[in-house]
């Protein structure tokens, strides 16, 4: 299914990775039994102090958004 909306990224964002952690598409990859964070598609993860989104591998699920503590992440309609 075709997606309609997708995850953006203001440029609030402190780099704190709690995005990481809650994304549901990061934990199901991360149960894998040959989970390597290097080379796994994980939707969104944080590089050089900032998060970096894959829309991808990114589901626009929103649960990331809502826990973000400075608000740098919104769904938003393509
Ligand atoms: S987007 Fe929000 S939750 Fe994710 S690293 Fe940045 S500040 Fe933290
Ligand atoms: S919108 Fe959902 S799938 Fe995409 S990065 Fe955020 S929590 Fe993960």
């Amino acid at each position: 299914m075709a997606k309609d909306k997708k995850l953006v990224q203001s440029e609030n964002c402190n780099g704190c990775g709690i995005c990481v952690t809650v994304c549901p598409t990061n934990i199901k990859l991360g149960k894998a039994e040959d989970f390597n964070v290097d080379t796994a598609k994980l939707a969104i993860t944080v590089s050089n102090g900032a998060a970096v989104i894959d829309s991808n591998a990114c589901i626009a699920c929103g649960i990331c958004s809502k826990n973000c503590p400075v608000g740098s992440l919104a769904i938003v309609p393509i």
